[in-house]
């Protein structure tokens, strides 16, 4: 991974690797076996769900997602009002129209197993597909991994030599020392470093206007939390979101008394996207959905209580922040994880907090060691989060996790600032110690919901 568009994108919840990565995988599977010839060849089809996926998929609708990407349906542009209607006519009817263009057997009770129980090695959200021509012959079986954040890979990919090979960047960097060293040697920000890694994928418009999407999708769903009332699906747990919204709105806006009310305001802005996330409506995974309140609700923060220092809703701001925030999470990614199936929550929160908290010290003037120190600060006190959501659905503890980790994020950036920078656990060390943790990690811990509060509180 290599490019902040990698971390941040556009999808649906309530989960990037259990809804967005496996309707990605149906999508792929079927479109490859459309190339390949044998769709047109299929008279039926199957799928299984192992690990994790098989474990919390009813709850994190990976079987309807999955559903879904067979149909042809992607995360960005699905439309989940006419979805429903075709999963319906899926489920009544066992059919399935593959791609729109090829009706077959499918059905949604019999032919998609939900497996929990067997883990595949390579990664514990694991699915295979399957399809059998009108003689129950196998035509193509192919085994997937959503390996967070909705990236999935194939078992094809991972042991194809062209995804071996490497891009040519012109600041490459494996880890944040070398990060750290490229930009001062360069005398640039981790943000402008970044924007030169991507000029390789894309032009700076295309980064600089993809960016600005992203930051408008995730206003757009703070709004959207904001103003929605109502139950959260099947714990029926009430939103929060747009009563402390009317709450601060009568306080007379931004004119605080209490100086902790900016903690309201941040709390408010997770709420309201992790809120959305649960009831499956349109999210920017950053780098996670579960985790996906943190990043937008720092940035409002940014904007709004920052205002004397920085222009409101300043785009170089929004696009740096951002940057500088995919630069830290890559560096997770690509030297551990963002998978709460594989490492606890600590993947997701943990992560979400670190890049945060970094991007805010860039952008509130810090220097690169006080941005490490910054995301540092944010993991080394994230360290150990498990994951355990109840009844399988992103809303307890996640939702309200989000919150917390914000004003974490924000506290680590203004701890970092207020030093010099210096600091005696490595950003590095950190990331180590995550992954290290999450591998010692009972699997019990990692997004399986058969342990900590998934099993002490259960669900209606
Ligand atoms: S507990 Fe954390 S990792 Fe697990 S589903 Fe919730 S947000 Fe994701």
């Amino acid at each position: 991974m290599n490019s902040v568009f990698e971390l941040f994108k556009i999808g649906i919840g309530p989960s990037s690797s259990h809804t967005v990565g496996p309707m990605r995988i149906a999508c792929m599977f079927v479109k490859e076996a459309y190339e390949s010839g044998e769709l047109q060849k299929c008279d039926h089809i199957k799928v299984e769900l192992f690990g994790s996926l098989g474990a919390t998929g009813r709850g994190h609708s990976s079987d309807k997602a999955t559903v879904l990407g067979l149909m042809g349906n992607v995360p960005e542009n699905v439309d989940m009002i006419e979805a429903k209607k075709r999963l319906k006519d899926v489920i009544e009817h066992k059919k399935i129209n593959l791609l729109e263009i090829k009706r077959v057997n499918f059905d949604f009770e019999k032919d998609l197993v939900l497996n929990g129980s067997k883990f595949l090695d390579f990664h514990p959200n694991a699915m295979s597909l399957y399809m059998y021509d009108e003689n129950e012959e196998l035509l193509i079986e192919k085994t997937y991994y959503s390996i967070g954040g909705g990236a999935v890979v194939s078992e094809d990919d991972i042991n194809s030599e062209n995804n071996k090979q490497k891009v040519d960047l012109p600041y490459n960097f494996k880890n944040a020392d070398e990060l750290l060293e490229k930009c001062r040697k360069n005398s640039l920000h981790v943000s402008t470093l970044m924007l030169e890694n991507e000029k390789v994928f894309r032009s700076e418009d295309e980064v600089r206007k993809g960016l600005l999407e992203i930051w408008r999708v995730m206003q757009e769903c703070v709004k959207k939390g904001c103003e929605t009332t109502g139950e959260l699906p099947v714990l029926g747990v009430k939103r929060r979101a747009n009563k402390i919204y009317n709450k601060l709105h009568e306080k007379d806006g931004f004119a605080m008394i209490d100086p902790l009310e900016v903690m309201d305001w941040i709390n408010l802005w997770a709420l309201a996207v992790n809120e959305q996330n649960a009831c499956g409506q349109k999210i920017v995974t950053a780098p996670t959905n579960g985790a996906a309140g943190i990043i937008p609700s720092v940035m409002h923060y940014m904007n709004k209580f920052l205002g004397s220092t920085f222009k409101e809703y300043d785009e170089d701001k929004i696009i740096n922040f951002l940057l500088t925030a995919g630069a830290i999470g890559l560096l997770y990614q690509n030297n551990a994880s963002i998978s709460g199936a594989d490492v606890g929550c600590q993947g997701e929160v943990g992560v979400a907090c670190s890049m945060a908290a970094g991007a805010l010290a860039e952008a509130m003037g810090g220097t690169i060691e006080q941005v490490e120190n910054a995301a540092e600060i944010a993991m080394e006190h994230s360290l150990g989060l498990t994951c355990d959501p109840i009844g399988g659905l992103v809303q307890i503890p996640c939702i309200e996790r989000n919150a917390v980790a914000s004003v974490r994020a924000v506290n680590s950036a203004r701890m970092a600032l207020n030093g010099d920078g210096s600091h005696y656990v490595s950003l590095d060390s950190v990331i180590k110690t995550m992954f290290e943790t999450g591998k010692d990690m009972m699997s019990k811990y990692k997004e399986t919901s058969k342990g900590g509060l998934a099993v002490n509180i259960v669900a209606c």
